[in-house]
């Protein structure tokens, strides 16, 4: 009777505090913190970066001419799987303070 997707369990095997940080943050956030993802600065161009454009259901995530990723962060999800797709080296997810921030819509 657990809960939690499966995706969210094998990222048990990284050694990774962010990863971890953000299983933790997956279970709480429909009622309390909103993830906010950002590409971290530089990495636009990052080829771990492309992955997103094929896995995030939302569809997100573009290449623009400059062959740099872009991120439309507007009807995101929060299901994590771009962070989980790239890595913490690529993409920060970051949770804005008492609620301030982005209010997300879903619909
Ligand atoms: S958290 Fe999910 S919906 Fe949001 S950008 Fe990442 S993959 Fe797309």
């Amino acid at each position: 009777m657990g809960h939690g997707p499966g995706y969210v369990e094998a990222d048990e095997d990284m050694s990774n505090p962010l990863g971890l940080k953000a299983k933790l943050g997956l279970d709480v956030f429909k009622h309390d913190k909103e993830p906010h993802i950002t590409i971290k600065a530089g990495m636009a161009g990052d080829q771990r970066l492309k992955k997103a454009i094929i896995v995030c259901p939302a569809g997100l995530y573009s290449e623009n001419a400059q062959g740099e990723v872009e991120l439309t962060i507007d009807g995101c999800l929060e299901c994590g799987t771009c962070l989980l797709a790239c890595g913490s080296e690529v993409l920060g997810w970051q949770y804005p303070n008492g609620g301030a921030g982005v209010q997300f819509r879903f619909g």
